[in-house]
């Protein structure tokens, strides 16, 4: 998938990057990533790729805007409070970039239509707010061999990780049972953190830079800014991807 021009241009600061190059641009062109969430990670996460040039974003969401989540959710304004979040990504989205594909899908995932809503993806970018809709989009992603870009904040604290299937810990081999369903609190920048971390991973993934955050979860603390990295292994009696 060649470059045209216009995109050789917008994009000339990364292809300069050695490691990045053309060949990684046009990686990025090629690729589809579904973005599940367009919540505080989810703001964070879509801008970047956005403006990174990933060739194709589905997101997909099914709430609407509520006046508490402008704290965090960037991508929504005060205008757009009682439209869909989707409605209002793809609004944003495709006026940061017209020559990228960007779909919206108001849809709420459940177990039914996972499959479906993720077909033709290359990847899947983790920016839900709880953990029963997670383990759905984990257990997907194992049986359609495709990438996975975890986030999940809590307060200060945030987490990442980047899951390849059969090669590195599900994220139920590392979160065995899902922690109750509550409103969490959450300041406003901790999903910006992270939401750049899992964008900065999809992209290197698709750059084909090898230096992942994979069998490693990286927990942020914003209040003594410390980012530590803890080695993590497959459960082999994991009931996702256990043998
Ligand atoms: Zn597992």
């Amino acid at each position: 998938m060649t470059l045209t021009n216009r995109e050789l241009k917008r994009y000339d600061r990364q292809i300069n990057i050695q490691e990045f190059g053309r060949k990684g641009q046009e990686n990025l062109k090629k690729a589809h990533v579904v973005v599940a969430g367009a919540g505080g990670l989810g703001s964070s996460v879509s801008l970047y790729l956005t403006a990174a040039g990933i060739g194709h974003i589905s997101v997909i969401d099914h709430e609407t805007i509520e006046l508490s989540n402008l704290n965090r959710q960037i991508l929504h304004w005060e205008k757009d409070i009682g439209k869909s979040k989707v409605e209002s990504a793809v609004e944003k989205l495709t006026q940061i970039n017209s020559d990228i594909e960007i779909t919206g899908i108001k849809e709420k995932i459940n177990e039914e239509n996972v499959l479906k809503l993720l077909k033709g993806a290359d990847a899947v970018v983790d920016c839900m707010d709880n953990f029963r809709t997670r383990f759905i989009l984990n257990d997907a992603i194992l049986k359609l061999e495709i990438p996975f870009f975890h986030g999940a904040c809590y307060g200060f604290e945030g987490r990442a990780t980047t899951i390849i299937p059969k090669k590195t810990p599900c994220l139920r081999c590392i979160i065995p049972k899902s922690p109750p369903e509550r409103k969490v609190p959450i300041m406003g920048t901790t999903p910006g953190t992270i939401g750049t971390i899992q964008a900065t991973e999809v992209i290197k993934f698709f750059a084909g830079i090898k230096l992942l955050l994979t069998n490693k979860l990286l927990i942020y603390d914003s209040r003594y800014l410390t980012y530590d990295l803890i080695k993590i292994e497959r459960n082999p009696k994991c009931p996702s991807c256990g043998d």
